[in-house]
């Protein structure tokens, strides 16, 4: 490259400050006055020639001498030692001069290019036999549109007359004062402008490709790192088209006061994206809170420098911001070597990156001090330091994805298995308590079945001793108890019904005789087949037959009147005498006497009551002779009591 290109920015800014601390600002001139360089002009001139070491300089301290004192003979001129002048931040106004001997015979136009953007205030005076043929003033406090050559430095066309032509530069500014000079055929300007327009439009292209991907990944990722990663080369993107003047000429030309803000302000802010990155990307808060808030500490300053940059004297805030991006890189470069050295395996791109740039800075600050030859790549080294940076912090960044992705899919796997293994024992636990219902079920089932079955027993149990308690074991018909149980319960249904309940009392005649005569088993003989035709007659339902006592039954007819009652007891009488017991070969035969009663029950009239007429009634039949039926009197109207004949 032709010039000092693109320089960059904490290194440039450090190097200043370095030469300003070292007191060793200036043009370390020699103390010999000083004969003014010449540089002769011939058609065959090279296309550019340095002239920064070829001319004197005048240091002016008051800021106040004029073209025609400078001019004047007597004043202090000193050649310049060094390959370009380079005073540092410096409060004087520095004059320059030298002579060009046009020795082609004819005008020529040559170009005087100051490849120094950030310069506040640029004179030019071109005198020709002592007069001032040309006047040029610029500087970056005058709008770009009033430069005489649109270009981001500053680029004076001279018209040379043939033979000597004078040339007198005043450069003063709050910056540092440099005046690496350059002579220029217009063509060769041309052609070199558009190479380095070319260069720089790549160099632009690719930081904006970084910053647009990075973008992306963020929007898919939500990684805080992309986000300070795109703001650090977006400071830098700043930082770089700011100081070479490309942003002045295409961004910003008529904003003066911002394009002098905007270098200290896109250092601080290179200086907060740098130290956020660095503190979220090596996860400081984790690793060390120390570190943590020392980082967090920078951010904040940088914070402080970049609203600074729009208060603050421009010549205090570009040392400070140029000194504090020192610090910070420091600082993060360290902080990841540490990281690095106890294991964190994503820090190794980190340290790379940030190594890139301080062997690029370092290179750039040996040849600042002529300890390497000057060329395109030592020249370039902090841009190329830099652009390695943002490559590799891309890279970086891509790498900790890929290991956090791998950890996270370790942790995925061990997660899936404990999720399927605890699937799997609670599957067993609900199988497990499935069966244990299910046999509990079962078990409660078989117990209700034999409850049931139990249950069924003792009812039948509970049916036949109920049926054994009611029965005659003799004659099974029903006995006394069922008899008088019975009794109420048809009582109370005629006296609800209103209709008419018979009773029949029938007494084997002189059957003490037959025991007597035959014995107790002929005597239960008797009484059997007796019971056996009863049970034959008293069939109707509802009727019923029971043994009352002895020798003595008892029929109960419900809706059944008085004459229906003695038509029956009639006929079981006549039918009793007619009986033949065949017992031991003998054949008995014996009688009966019936007592009826009938009547339509009501509360009054109770079960006993009915009983003792009956019985009464019977009684009459015994007194009658015997083998005879008697009613008794009636309880209620149209019944009567006169006994019928036996
Ligand atoms: P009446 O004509 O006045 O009724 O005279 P009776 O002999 O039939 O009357 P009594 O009351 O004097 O006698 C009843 C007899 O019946 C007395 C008793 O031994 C007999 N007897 C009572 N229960 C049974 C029985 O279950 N089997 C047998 N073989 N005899 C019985
Ligand atoms: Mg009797
Ligand atoms: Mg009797």
């Amino acid at each position: 490259m032709r010039h000092f290109v693109m320089v960059l920015g904490f290194m440039r800014w450090a190097l200043a400050l370095c030469l300003v601390l070292s007191g060793s600002a200036g043009a370390q001139g020699s103390s010999a006055s000083a004969t003014f360089p010449v540089i002769a002009i011939h058609a065959e001139n090279v296309a550019h020639t340095d002239i920064g070491a070829r001319i004197a300089y005048l240091q002016d301290d008051t800021r106040q001498l004029q073209v025609n004192q400078v001019m004047a003979d007597g004043q202090p001129w000193m050649p310049v030692a060094r390959t370009s002048p380079n005073f540092g931040f410096t409060n004087n106004a520095y004059w320059f001069r030298f002579a060009l001997d046009n020795q082609t015979g004819k005008p020529v136009t040559r170009f005087i290019e100051l490849p120094r953007p950030f310069l506040d205030d640029v004179r030019l005076f071109h005198f020709v036999d002592g007069r001032i043929i040309t006047r040029y003033s610029l500087g970056d406090e005058q709008p770009f549109v009033q430069r005489v050559m649109q270009h981001q430095n500053f680029v004076m066309p001279l018209n040379l007359e043939p033979g000597r032509n004078q040339v007198v530069l005043r450069i003063a500014s709050t910056g540092t004062v440099e005046a690496p000079l350059r002579l220029w055929q217009p063509a060769a300007f041309y052609e070199a402008a558009s190479k380095e327009n070319l260069l720089a439009g790549a160099v632009f292209g690719m930081l904006l490709v970084m910053i647009v991907y990075n973008l992306f990944v963020y929007l898919s990722t939500r990684d805080a790192n992309y986000i300070y990663y795109i703001s650090f080369v977006a400071s830098y993107l700043m930082f770089w088209a700011t100081l070479n003047g490309y942003a002045f000429a295409l961004a910003w030309p008529e904003a003066i006061r911002w394009n002098s803000v905007a270098v200290p302000f896109s250092i601080a802010w290179a200086c907060l994206s740098a130290s956020l990155f660095a503190d979220n990307f090596l996860k400081l808060y984790r690793f060390s809170p120390p570190a943590h808030r020392l980082m967090q500490g920078m951010a904040l300053v940088s914070a402080g420098l970049m609203l600074g940059s729009f208060v603050l004297p421009y010549v205090w805030i570009i040392r400070a911001t140029s000194a504090f991006i020192l610090v910070v890189s420091c600082a993060a470069l360290s902080i990841g070597y540490w990281r690095w050295w106890l294991g964190a395996r994503f820090a190794r791109f980190y340290c790379l990156s940030w190594t890139a740039v301080f062997v690029g800075v370092s290179v750039l600050t040996a040849s600042k001090f002529g300890w390497l030859p000057a060329n395109f790549w030592v020249d370039n080294a902090s841009q190329i330091g830099i652009l390695s940076l943002v490559v590799l912090l891309s890279f970086t960044l891509a790498d900790r994805i890929n290991t956090d992705r791998s950890l996270r899919i370790n942790a995925q796997a061990v997660a899936l298995a404990h999720a399927k293994k605890a699937r799997a024992s609670q599957q067993a636990m609900l199988q497990a308590t499935a069966d244990a219902n299910r046999e509990l079920e079962n078990r409660v089932q078989a117990r209700t079945n034999e409850l049931h079955a139990a249950m069924d027993q003792l009812r039948l149990a509970n049916d036949q001793l109920q049926r054994l308690s009611m029965t005659d074991s003799l004659t099974q018909v029903g006995n006394r108890a069922f008899f008088d149980q019975s009794l109420v319960t048809e009582h109370k249904r005629a006296s609800r019904l209103k209709q008419p309940l018979a009773l029949l009392l029938l007494d084997i005649d002189h059957f003490k005789a037959i025991n007597d005569t035959y014995g107790h088993p002929a005597g239960d003989a008797c009484l059997r087949t007796l019971a056996d035709y009863m049970r034959q007659k008293v069939q109707r339902a509802g009727d019923l037959l029971a043994r009352y006592g002895g020798e003595e039954f008892a029929v109960l007819l419900i809706n059944s009147t008085l004459g229906d009652a003695l038509d029956l007891a009639d006929e079981f009488r006549a039918d009793i005498a007619g009986l033949e017991v065949v017992f031991e070969g003998r054949t008995l035969r014996f009688t009966a006497s019936i007592g009826v009663a009938s009547a339509i029950p009501d509360m009054q009239f109770t079960p006993s009551q009915f009983v003792g007429d009956a019985d009464k009634a019977l009684y009459e039949a015994k007194h009658g002779g015997r083998n005879c039926v008697r009613a008794a009197a009636p309880r209620l109207a149209g019944v009567t009591s006169n006994a019928l004949p036996a």
